[in-house]
């Protein structure tokens, strides 16, 4: 029964799904000649921060610019220090190093995947002992599983570290009734097309309650600029969100609140079919995810011949991540917590992510579902 490519996320569906709407968005910025900081760039903004619950949020060009939008605003750069998990993308490390500071990899949660606050305190010490200053502590809410904020934040305090919560996996999340978005002294996240609220290019947003962060990110938003963009009082980027993506995300956000419940039923059906004989991923009581990934744990072998059969089938699965950023060519300059970080070498070796988005359809999840099951039975 090899019918059609199941897509590992299916957006036509969701175009499908949205009809004119979308059409009729991009028309009517294009039809109004503010392609550049328009009127839906203002408007995403106070919808993303009605939607989490945070005072402001900064619509801009990637994720990634999110990430360093704050960091550059604290004048994080030489001589600090930012701890970060080696298992996520390569952003979360990247936006670091770029501002001067020393990213230090710490090691990952065996059950959560996300930070190890033992680890981190690990980190701490290294970082005293190169001389250099803790400054941060990036949690990522990595496959769209919030990170354990009450440990993180308490150990933020005890050091006086700032907490910049990586969302680009986690927006839509929920940790004991707060919204991601909204935790940390400030958080980022992804529009990239292939996240849960994705656009049809490139965008983020980064998010805080802090007033005098979010005029400095706005400044830096539009290179460092001060009364104007002719008058620049700090270094900056040109990190601007385009008003055509923003136009898209006010329309994909309407249908988001429901997008994440049918992300929650494929989640739940999935792990209800691999209930003891992978390991699922972790569901807490008061944490929500928004499922940016499905991702289970098998034996490397194991993992090996289901992408094989899952292949064979035309259904696509994907390994995030093969190589932790400790082991990354570019990166294994940057310091690690400890000499090794086993929990996140091992799951490099074990996961692999299944094709999980909104629509879909039973029948195609099933496909998959018997495969996987076959094979670990085999
Ligand atoms: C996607 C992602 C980013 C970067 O987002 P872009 O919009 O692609 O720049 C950063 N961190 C994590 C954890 C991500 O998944």
């Amino acid at each position: 029964m090899t019918a059609r490519q199941i897509p590992f996320i299916d957006l036509m569906a969701q175009r499908r799904h949205l009809g004119q709407k979308i059409d009729n968005a991009v028309i009517s910025v294009i039809n109004s000649g503010k392609f550049v900081m328009g009127p839906e760039i203002e408007s995403l903004e106070r919808q993303l921060a009605d939607f989490c619950g945070v005072k402001h949020v900064v619509a801009c060009s990637s994720g990634t610019d999110a990430l360093l939008l704050p960091l550059m605003a604290w004048g994080i750069g030489p001589g600090d220090a930012v701890l970060i998990p080696a298992f996520t993308f390569v952003a979360t490390a990247e936006v670091v190093a770029l501002t001067g500071a020393t990213p230090i990899f710490c090691d990952v949660d065996a059950t959560s995947y996300n930070i190890d606050v033992s680890s981190v305190r690990q980190a701490i010490d290294k970082a005293l002992g190169m001389g250099l200053k803790p400054k941060a502590i990036m949690p990522v809410d990595l496959f769209g599983l919030p990170a354990d904020f009450d440990e993180i934040i308490g150990l933020a305090n005890e050091k006086e570290l700032l907490v910049l919560d990586d969302a680009c996996q986690g927006f839509g999340g929920v940790y004991k009734n707060k919204k991601i978005g909204s935790i940390g002294d400030a958080a980022a996240t992804s529009f990239f097309p292939a996240k849960p609220l994705g656009c049809y290019g490139d965008g983020g947003a980064a998010f805080t309650n802090d007033s005098e962060l979010y005029e400095k990110m706005l400044s830096i938003r539009v290179h460092g600029q001060g009364q104007n963009k002719y008058h620049n009082v700090r270094l900056g980027l040109n990190a601007r969100m385009d008003t055509i993506q923003a136009a898209i995300l006010i329309e994909k956000l309407t249908i988001f609140p429901d997008e994440l419940k049918a992300r929650e039923q494929v989640a739940r059906k999935y792990n209800e079919a691999f209930d003891g004989i992978a390991i699922t991923p972790l569901v807490h009581e008061d944490y929500v995810s928004c499922w940016a990934q499905y991702t289970l744990c098998v034996s490397a072998n194991e993992r090996a011949s289901i992408q094989k059969k899952l292949s064979d089938l035309n259904v696509p699965t994907a390994v995030y991540y093969p190589i932790p950023l400790n082991k990354q060519p570019g990166y294994i300059q940057y310091p690690s917590a400890t000499d090794s970080l086993p929990v996140c070498e091992d799951l490099c070796e074990r996961v692999f992510s299944l094709p999980m988005h909104p629509y879909l359809e039973d029948a195609e999840q099933q496909i998959i579902i018997n495969a996987v099951v076959s094979t670990l039975k085999s």
